[in-house]
């Protein structure tokens, strides 16, 4: 069986992971979180699937990151932060004003724009070379016109 997503699909499809639906989204509890005074990840979701099972994803939009426990998908952060400047925060996703469907949607946009660049990349390319042998095609025009009018020359 193969995952690789339909590239021109349009709606927004119901989310799924692991071939299930995902039925909710919320931040992750750490092991210090209590009731009294819950403690979340702040990059770490648990996505509540439609069977019943819970798995734990990277927050980061467009990332798709899936572990089965939270702290399965902790190592996989470093992922995402820069090498240099750890004082330099980059993109980091402000997710903790955002409702899970509005969370949802970002994923969602995110995995859209790829695609869209990916194209535009390809288009880009395609074009560069269709210009390329278009120049040698004019050349080599050229090139056959000049020796027709050396050929021709004499007789006008
Ligand atoms: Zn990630």
């Amino acid at each position: 069986m193969t995952t690789a997503l339909a590239p021109h699909r349009t709606p927004p499809p119901p989310v799924k992971v692991n071939g299930l639906e995902v039925i909710g989204v919320e931040f992750a509890e750490t092991p210090l979180s209590t009731p009294a005074k819950p403690v979340h990840f702040k990059q770490i979701v648990k996505i509540l699937l439609e069977d019943g099972s819970v798995v734990y994803g990277c927050a980061w939009a467009g990332c798709g990151f899936i572990g089965d426990t939270a702290i399965a998908v902790r190592p996989h952060l470093k992922a995402h932060k820069p090498d240099t400047e750890p004082g330099k925060k980059l993109d980091a996703p402000d997710l903790s004003t955002l409702t899970v469907s509005e969370l949802l949607e970002l994923a969602w946009s995110a995995q859209t724009l790829r695609l869209d660049l990916e194209r535009t990349t390809r288009e880009r390319e395609r074009l560069a070379k269709s210009l390329t042998e278009w120049k040698q095609r004019a050349q080599t025009a050229q090139r056959r016109l000049s020796s027709i009018q050396k050929v021709l020359a004499p007789v006008t």
